[in-house]
C-alpha cells in the first residue's frame, strides 16, 4: 500500500506537535513506521489520506461500538450544533442522558459528566478520598486509568509501550500514596490492605483489563475484592471507561453481578465526542460540590453536543436487545477463525476474549496479568501489525492493546480479516 500523503502529513505535524500526535498511543513508536492519517470513516472502515481502505479494529479506542459515522449519532450532533454549542448553564439533555445511564447501569443513583475518562477516574479517586478521609489508593499493574498523576505508576498500554511505567513529573509525594498490586492476585491485595490498615481510601480496577491486552478477571477475583473492600471499609471503584456500555448494558457490574461503589465511564458513553462520567449511590455522590465538600467542576462538562452524541448512542444500545450478544458472537467467530489459521501455520499464540474485546498474544503461556502479557514476542507482533496493515486491516500499533469489535463489521469483513491473518502468518 502507498502511504505517501500520510508520511508527508506526519512530517508536517512533527514540526508543530510533539511526536506529531496529540496522544502518544497514535504514534507507531512500538511498531516502527509512520502513523496513518485518517481522511474519513464509515461503518467498519477507515479511509486514509492515500485512499486506502482499512477494516478498523481500534474504533477510536472503543467509542465507535456501532461503527463510524453512525447516523443517529451524527444527526443528533448536527441538529444540536445549530442551536448553540456551549452555554455553561444547565440544559435538559443533561438530565435525559443521566436518567438513561442511571436506568441502564445497576447500583447507581446519580452520575456526573466530565470531558474524558481521565477526568472521570481522577475525580472518582478524589471523591473516594474525601468520602473516606483516607489518602492511599490501590491500583493494579498494567491497568490504565488515564494520565493523571496518581495513576501513572505501571499504567498499562501507552506507558508500557513507551517504556515509561513511572512518568517523570509525578512527584514522590503523589507516588507514595499509590499502592501497586498484581492483577488477579488477591493475596497481594490482602497483604497491602493488612499493611496499610485504615489508610486505604479505594481500590481502582479495570474489571476486565483492556490496557495490557484483554485480560478478564479470574473466577471469583472481583467477588473477593468486593469482600475485602467491605471488610476494610474501602471503596471499590470500577473503571468501566472501556467496559461500560460495551460488555453489557450495565457493563461489568451487570456481567459479573458485582456492585462497585463508584463507577467511571468514558469512550462509548460519549458516542465519539469527548465525554467521561462517574457515578455512585446517593450517599457518595452527594459528597460532591455543590451539595458536599469535594470540589469538581468543568466549563465544558455536560456540553450539549457531547450529550447529544452520548444520548443517541445509549438510546441505540438500550433499544437493541440483541446488540451485545451479536457483538460477542462476532468476536467469538473472529477468535475461532484466527486461532485456526495461526495453529495451521504453527504460530505460537494465546488469544484472550470477552464480549467484544479480544487480543492476540504471541506467546503460549496463559495471559492473566501484566507480567504474562509482557512475555509476548514483540518482534512477531511488529511483523504481524505491519502485515495486517498491508492486507487492509488496522489493529492497534501496540501488543498491549485490545482490539475492539464493532457491530458494523459484517461476517464478510471477519472472513476477510481471518484470510489476512492467514496470509500474514505465512510470513512470520
Ligand atoms: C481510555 C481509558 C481511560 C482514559 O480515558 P481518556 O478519555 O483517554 O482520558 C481510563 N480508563 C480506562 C480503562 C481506559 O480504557
Amino acid at each position: 500500500m502507498n502511504y505517501k500523503r500520510s508520511s508527508s502529513l506526519f512530517a508536517e505535524a512533527e514540526k508543530v506537535i510533539p511526536g506529531g500526535v496529540n496522544s502518544p498511543v497514535r504514534a507507531f513508536k512500538a511498531v516502527g513506521g509512520t502513523p496513518i492519517f485518517v481522511k474519513e470513516a464509515k461503518g467498519a472502515y477507515l479511509y486514509d489520506e492515500d485512499d486506502n481502505r482499512l477494516i478498523d479494529y481500534i474504533n477510536s479506542w472503543g467509542p465507535m461500538i456501532l461503527g463510524h459515522a453512525y447516523e443517529p449519532v451524527v444527526n443528533a450532533v448536527v441538529e444540536k450544533a445549530k442551536k448553540g454549542t456551549s452555554f455553561g448553564m444547565p440544559t435538559e439533555i443533561e438530565t435525559k442522558i443521566a436518567e438513561l445511564a442511571v436506568s441502564m447501569v445497576p447500583n447507581i443513583d446519580k452520575i456526573r459528566f466530565v470531558n474524558s475518562g481521565t477526568e472521570a477516574c481522577m475525580s472518582a479517586v478524589r471523591l473516594a478520598r474525601g468520602f473516606t478521609g483516607r489518602d492511599k489508593i490501590i491500583k493494579f499493574a498494567g491497568c490504565y486509568h488515564g494520565h493523571s498523576d496518581s495513576f501513572l505508576i505501571q499504567a498499562g498500554s501507552g506507558a508500557i509501550t513507551f517504556g515509561t511505567p513511572n512518568s517523570p513529573g509525578v512527584t514522590e509525594g503523589t507516588a507514595k500514596d499509590t499502592l501497586l498490586a498484581g492483577y488477579n492476585d488477591i493475596e497481594n491485595v490482602t497483604q497491602l490492605l493488612d499493611a496499610n490498615k485504615e489508610e486505604v481510601a479505594c481500590i481502582i480496577i479495570e474489571p476486565v483489563a483492556g490496557n495490557m491486552g484483554c485480560i478478564p478477571p479470574t473466577a471469583g477475583f472481583l467477588k473477593a475484592l468486593r469482600n475485602l473492600c467491605d471488610t476494610h471499609n474501602v471503596l471499590l471503584i470500577f473503571d468501566e471507561v472501556m467496559t461500560g456500555f460495551r460488555l453489557a448494558k450495565g457493563g461489568a457490574q451487570e456481567l459479573f453481578n458485582i456492585d462497585a461503589d463508584i463507577v467511571c465511564f468514558g469512550k462509548v458513553i460519549g458516542g465519539g465526542l469527548p465525554v467521561g462520567a462517574f457515578a455512585a449511590r446517593n450517599e457518595i455522590m452527594n459528597y460532591l460540590a455543590p451539595l458536599g465538600p469535594v470540589y469538581q467542576a468543568g466549563t465544558l462538562s455536560g456540553n450539549p453536543l457531547a450529550m447529544a452524541a452520548g444520548l443517541a448512542m445509549l438510546n441505540e444500545l438500550n433499544n437493541d436487545a440483541g446488540v451485545f450478544n451479536r457483538l460477542a458472537e462476532k468476536t467469538a467467530y473472529l477468535h475461532k477463525g484466527i486461532a485456526e489459521v495461526l495453529n495451521a501455520n504453527n504460530i505460537v499464540h494465546t488469544i484472550n476474549r470477552i464480549g467484544s474485546m479480544i487480543s492476540v498474544h504471541f506467546d503460549d503461556s496463559e495471559v492473566v496479568d501484566f507480567e504474562t502479557s509482557a512475555k509476548g514476542n514483540n518482534d512477531t507482533f511488529r511483523a504481524f501489525f505491519h502485515g495486517m496493515l498491508n492486507e487492509g486491516v488496522y489493529i492497534a500499533p501496540s501488543a498491549f492493546e485490545t482490539w475492539f469489535v464493532t457491530d458494523a463489521l459484517s461476517y464478510e469483513d471477519l472472513d476477510f480479516t481471518i484470510r489476512a491473518v492467514n496470509t500474514v502468518a505465512k510470513t512470520l
